[in-house]
């Protein structure tokens, strides 16, 4: 082997350690740029990566120089490679500048005579002219580029290059006369490459998973049975890439296209994040298709053959390593033509064996499924045999074998049946998928949903964004459904079918079957394109894959199956196999082909097409191997601005607080992580909900430190089964760092219909295993306390356990099941803990499911989620079927088929029942609700997969996401308040909540539908029944009770949606003024004891409160005035009743508070007046007093509740009861809080009642986090600080308008 170091003399040492040497200063700032440090936090823009001057002291003169030359013809170099300068263009550039250098001469002399004379130095004219020579030679370009200089000309360039950089060579082999292959040693490409260590690294990272999961081909079964790939020592596995290039010749008059076959290579390690780079895949051979048929792979591909047996038998020399490694590879990957004729199998795909996986006939694909278990699967055992049958006999082939693999010859380590993985991009993307889509476009433009027209003007001006826009389809050809297909390339299909329901959704009917065939095969190509699986997604693709087949040979019986149908049935188990087969794929080799097509383009030159493109290629990855850094920066940033922290929305000031001191902070709208792009405006999906991804929108890109984090607008999400796509609307801003997120791609949405619409591109498994994070934490003794514990789990999983949170264990003594941890002696050694959150955390409430819609109405939903999940009837066909189906299944285990109608029966049903109990399920309730399906109904198993319904479970979570959506749509109010969209029958109606005011303070019961079986009239007149108990003297206030409940409903649309004038209202409810149900209204209403929890917290607030109007009072000003005034006759009693504790709290909030408001807080001397004041009083509570009691009356004789000035409650015998039902009036009523109290009223919301604004607990969350307010000492107490911060946040308005957003 030829180490093309060796010829480089003896400066490659040179430039090496001067390489080493910038990569350590300088070389990090300008080459990994982006590598935002904290001292340094600018950062910087993308630089030439290969440019760099050494520093200015201590150089020794004849290095730098050497290395300016190099620097020179690098830039040259990337001018020809990358940047595709042609050969003309760069000589016209040397000769340009060396003319203004050469021109710029008596400039130079002018300026030295004068710097001379400055110093009063004359110099003559000689000396003069011996100065401006020796700066002219200085300048490395003139002196590099003059006449016979190694960079004066194309031709020595090359040379140059060739003889300095690190090019390994193409050479060109003869095959029989005319007809040629190039090949680029791949051997002394692999030693070239190695020499960069980061790239050794990185193929380091790669490590096997744990069992089960698939994240990259070191999963597959197939790898980890190869003993050579798998044994503990390096090697180097290979992917081999086959497939055709199209070129055109520039200059022909004919435009003929030229088809080349290129095959390329790559490690097989190198982690997916890296492979984007152009330079990472490498080039094995060029050869034309014509003399590639016409000699055959065997001799076309004999020279890469050979080096790759010298590769798996002797391994190839490592330098940086200092010791030989051996490889091999692992897999080929082509279309299937290519793959059947290099490993041997018969070329035909019309009849017979067309199946390299199984033994499996045209014929036979059409009647049976893989999945059905009928095909013998190709086996190495069997293939061999199948070979020795037809080596030994007359020719003919045996199942389809028809003879021995190319690369077999070479390769030990390598066998045919585990070599040839699947292409997704042939099979679905330019096999499957246009088919189909000519197939149902042709029968839904019979049905006149739309005309080709229509949807080629849809193709054409749909407003494409981002990555969408590279892959923008094309219109569908006129004559699409003669040729079955409406061909395009991959990229293309995939955009268009993703897109399609965006574009047509509206113009076909729900339900409507051709479209459905379309629907399935996208859901099947986004689980296929997810890069990580494990077993339970596997089997919800084999389920999506079976579904898919049965619906298209429902609806085009005459069909017939293409081999790609049958293959993609093989998929789930050669994802079991390879590993995630999109790491496979050929797709990633199309900018691999534009970078030839523009080579050709830029050289004009066809005479010897392979060798002038694979040169320039090589010289293209020459140019990177000299490059310090191999690989792409992880980050790269192209347009940095500065932010002022201030400026910011409140939760991306909280966060950064954490983060940093500093005021500024840098922002940019679009960065680049390790080769993903993310721009403002794209989606990202964080977080679930139901089970169903939800998605934000970037707004911006913080960059604090080395922390990239998304400023991001909160979008609600609605799947929409008929489109398969999610349907949003905005919510609050918040901020999101990478590691939220379910999926590193982010996507686009699209306005369509006047709603923003996204189509995930990719299947997001994450989101079904966010529910149950577990986290492995190892103590190193046992803690001295379970608060020390609790301190440890906090700082080990910071941030997610940044709430009130107690602890539970599988307690061994009670059979494992869930108990308090209390003694820390109780800590099992090894085992499980349970983080619950602490009810009487005030954020508790936000973060369940409460925070958008809340569970269910009282009546008829509250019911909890039942132990045993209750399958309910189906229709009375599929009744049917299922009984024969479970007889049959209790006979002989078959399980049954069910058609696409009988399916959709039983998920609606099911959806229905669970809806029942839940809107939003959790993923373990929907898993329960699957499992019981199939334990009624064992003929719904599905076959091959461990628990049997794990694709139901994922199948109800859409059919739920979809049944919301509908019911919302059809008017059911719990969803549709929270919805906000107009409906469908009154598209030009106001959005529903226009008109009502937002359920915000955690009404869990906002607007309840009817109770099952009753309507607006029975209501009616159980609202009369009511009344008139009420009018009795003896009241049986049970039956008043049951009667209110069952009409809670209606009293809440009265009052929310018709915003009846109260008065009114309470003459029709005039239960609501008996105290008992107005605390029962409450309840029903927030799902909170109204009286049990307010006395309560502000029982236990109280000492804390207290010692803030204590401490307010010694300052100076009214309000301290007054307070100190309430505190000192207060302190002048012996004895506190505690009803006069409670009502001085209260008084002193408001006063704290500066809301001490007169007309809210009404006094009324019975002696001075025979009646209150009450007229034009929205609110108030009316104390009767004897006597004048001062600023503030402890202890009226009685108190009432005034409400639009009637007295709505009376004779209450304390002032903290009149004010606890009052607080349950403005629910009962939904009132808004009155102007003037807002903070005293919020206070008692959130803190007492803790009855958070679901839609603002983030902010409260957030804020509560924050530093402590100087002014205020309350170390008395400790629980106190979140009251303090609660009181300093309502005195500064400023902070409070972020809660009141
Ligand atoms: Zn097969």
């Amino acid at each position: 082997m030829v180490d093309t170091r060796a010829s480089l003399d003896a400066r490659g040492e040179i430039l090496k350690s001067m390489q080493a040497k910038c990569e350590t200063d300088l070389g990090q700032r300008c080459l990994l740029t982006a590598d935002l440090n904290a001292d340094d936090p600018v950062p910087c823009l993308i630089a030439d990566t290969s440019t760099f001057v050494p520093e200015a002291e201590n150089v020794n003169i004849g290095e730098l120089r050497a290395q300016l030359h190099h620097n020179l013809s690098s830039l040259f170099l990337k001018m020809q490679t990358v940047l595709h300068a042609s050969d003309m263009a760069c000589q016209e550039i040397v000769d340009h500048l060396s003319e203004i250098f050469s021109l710029s001469q008596p400039l130079i002399k002018d300026t030295i005579k004068e710097i001379l004379q400055q110093h009063h130095v004359s110099p003559t004219e000689a000396v003069l002219n011996d100065l401006v020579n020796a700066v002219n030679d200085t300048n490395i370009f003139v002196s590099a580029t003059a006449k016979g200089e190694d960079l004066s000309s194309n031709k020595r360039r090359k040379t140059y290059f060739e003889k300095t950089f690190p090019v390994v060579k193409p050479v060109q082999y003869v095959l029989e006369p005319g007809r040629t292959v190039v090949y680029v040693p791949i051997l002394q490409m692999i030693q070239e490459i190695c020499k960069h260590t980061d790239i050794l690294d990185r193929i380091k990272e790669t490590k096997a998973s744990q069992e089960g999961h698939y994240m990259s081909h070191k999963d597959g079964k197939y790898f980890q049975e190869n003993t050579l790939l798998s044994s503990s020592e390096l090697s180097l596995p290979l992917i081999l890439y086959i497939d055709d290039l199209e070129i055109a010749n520039p200059l022909g008059t004919s435009r003929k296209i030229h088809k080349l076959c290129s095959v390329y290579w790559m490690f097989a390690d190198l982690p997916s994040k890296y492979r984007s780079a152009l330079h990472v895949i490498q080039l094995a051979a060029l050869c034309k298709v014509p003399d590639l048929h016409s000699c055959g792979y065997q001799r076309a591909l004999s020279p890469l053959l050979q080096d790759l047996g010298c590769l798996e038998h002797d391994g190839v020399f490592i330098e940086s390593l200092g010791q030989s490694v051996r490889g091999t590879v692992s897999v080929v990957v082509a279309d299937n033509l290519a793959a059947h004729s290099l490993a041997g199998f018969v070329q035909s795909f019309r009849a017979g064996y067309v199946c390299r996986f199984c033994k499996a006939t045209r014929e036979e694909i059409q009647s049976s499924a893989v999945g059905d278990g009928e095909f013998t699967p190709r086996t190495k055992a069997s293939h061999d045999h199948d070979l020795q049958d037809v080596l030994q006999g007359d020719g003919h082939s045996q199942f389809g074998v028809q003879r021995d693999c190319v690369l077999r010859e070479s390769l030990q380590c390598f066998h045919t049946i585990t070599g040839f993985p699947p292409d997704v991009l042939h099979d679905l993307f330019e096999g499957i998928v246009p088919v189909e889509l000519a197939l149902c476009i042709q029968e839904m433009i019979k049905l006149k949903y739309f005309t080709l027209e229509y949807l080629n003007k849809k193709i054409v001006t749909f407003p494409y964004q981002h990555a969408d826009k590279t892959d923008k389809p094309h219109p569908i050809p006129k004559n699409f459904a003669g040729k079955k297909t409406i061909g395009g390339n991959g990229h293309e299909n995939l955009t268009l079918l993703r897109l399609l329901p965006l574009m047509l959704g509206n113009m076909v009917p729900e339900e409507d079957c051709f479209w459905n065939v379309l629907m399935d095969l996208k859901e099947v190509v986004e689980v296929v394109l997810s890069p990580k699986f494990d077993e339970d997604s596997i089997q919800y693709l084999q389920t999506k894959i079976q579904d898919h087949r049965q619906i298209l040979q429902e609806v085009f019986p005459e069909f017939r199956l293409l081999p790609k149908h049958h293959y993609l049935e093989h998929y789930p188990d050669l994802i079991r196999c390879f590993g995630p087969l999109v790491h496979l794929w050929t797709m990633r080799f199309e900018g691999k082909h534009r970078f030839f097509k523009r080579v050709i383009h830029d050289t004009q030159n066809f005479k010897n097409v392979l060798k002038t493109l694979a040169t320039r290629h090589q010289h293209m990855v020459a140019y990177f191997l000299n490059t310090p850094s191999f690989f792409k920066p992880h980050q790269q940033i192209t347009d940095v601005s500065s932010v002022l922290v201030s400026s910011l929305p409140e939760v991306a000031k909280v966060h950064i607080e954490q983060k940093t001191n500093s005021n500024m902070i840098y922002s940019t709208s679009r960065i680049i992580i390790d080769g993903t792009n993310f721009d403002a405006g794209m989606f990202v999906s964080v977080g679930q909900e139901g089970g169903l991804p939800q998605f934000s929108k970037i707004e911006s890109i913080l960059l604090v430190n080395n922390d990239v984090t998304f400023l991001c607008r909160e979008h609600k999400s609605w799947y929409i089964e008929h489109l398969r796509s999610y349907e949003l609307s905005p919510g609050n801003m918040t901020v999101h760092s990478l590691s939220e997120l379910n999926d590193i791609l982010p996507l686009c949405a699209y306005r369509v219909e006047g709603k923003t619409m996204a189509a995930p591109q990719k299947f997001m498994l994450r989101v079904y295993i966010a529910t149950d994070i577990a986290v492995k934490v190892t103590l190193t003794g046992r803690p001295e306390s379970v608060d020390d514990l609790i301190a440890i789990l906090r700082e080990k999983v910071k941030p997610r356990l940044d709430f009130e949170f107690t602890l539970q264990y599988e307690d061994a003594d009670f059979n494992g099941q869930l108990s308090c941890l209390i003694d820390i002696q109780e800590l099992p050694e090894k085992g499980t803990l349970k983080v619950v959150r602490s009810e009487s955390d005030a954020s508790s409430l936000a973060s369940s499911d409460t925070e958008i819609l809340p569970h269910v109405p009282v009546s008829e939903c509250r019911k909890t989620w039942p132990d045993i999940f209750p399958v309910p009837t189906f229709s009375y066909e599929v009744e049917h079927v299922l009984e024969e189906g479970n007889i049959a299944y209790d006979r002989s285990g078959k399980t049954l088929k069910l058609s696409r109608a009988q399916k959709h029966n039983i998920l609606e049903s099911m959806a229905s029942v669970i809806h029942g109990f839940k809107p939003y399920p959790s993923d373990r309730d929907v898993g329960m609700a699957a499992e019981a399906l199939v334990k009624a109904h064992p003929c719904l198993k599905e076959p091959g997969s461990e628990n049997g319904w794990y694709g139901w479970k994922i199948s109800l979570k859409f059919k739920m996401g979809n049944y919301r959506t509908k019911l919302a749509r059809s008017g059911c109010l719990v969803v549709s308040v929270n919805t906000g969209k107009r409906s469908k029958n009154n598209p030009d109606k106001d959005p529903p909540h226009s008109n009502i005011k937002r359920a915000r303070r955690a009404e869990v019961n906002f607007l309840p539908n009817f109770p099952k079986g009753q309507n607006q009239a029975s209501l009616e007149e159980m609202r009369l029944n009511i009344l008139h108990e009420v009018e009795k003297s003896e009241k049986n206030l049970l039956l008043i009770d049951n009667l209110m409940q069952m009409t809670f409903s209606l009293r809440r649309q009265e009052i929310v949606q018709e915003n009846p004038l109260l008065k009114d209202f309470l003459v029709k409810w005039p239960a609501l003024q008996i105290e008992s149900q107005v605390c029962a209204e409450f309840h029903r209403i927030t799902n909170t004891n109204l009286r049990n929890q307010f006395y309560a917290e502000l029982d236990r607030h109280t000492p804390q409160l207290f010692a803030l109007y204590r401490q307010k009072a010694s300052h100076t000003g009214k309000v301290s005035e007054v307070l100190r005034d309430i505190l000192r006759i207060y302190d002048r009693e012996d004895m506190h009743d505690i009803n006069i504790k409670r009502t001085v709290v209260l008084r002193a909030l408001a006063i704290y508070l500066r809301e001490d408001d007169p007309q809210f807080f009404k006094t009324w001397n019975v002696e001075e007046s025979d009646e209150p004041d009450i007229t034009g009083t929205p609110l108030a509570l009316v104390m009767e007093v004897t006597e004048n009691t001062g600023p503030v009356c402890f202890s009226p004789a009685k108190t009432a509740v005034v409400v639009e000035d009637e007295f709505v409650l009376s004779d209450i015998p304390t002032f903290p009861e009149a004010f606890v039902l009052l607080f349950g009036l403005m629910y009962a009523l939904h009132l808004d809080y009155p102007r003037k109290l807002i903070h005293t009223f919020t206070f008692i919301q959130k803190m007492l009642m803790g009855l958070d604004d679901g839609n603002e607990s983030r902010n409260s969350q957030k804020i509560e986090m924050e530093a402590e307010p100087a002014d205020v000492d309350g170390s008395d107490v400790n629980y106190g600080a979140s009251t303090q911060k609660w009181l300093h946040i309502l005195l500064k308005p400023k902070r409070a308008s972020a809660i009141y957003m």
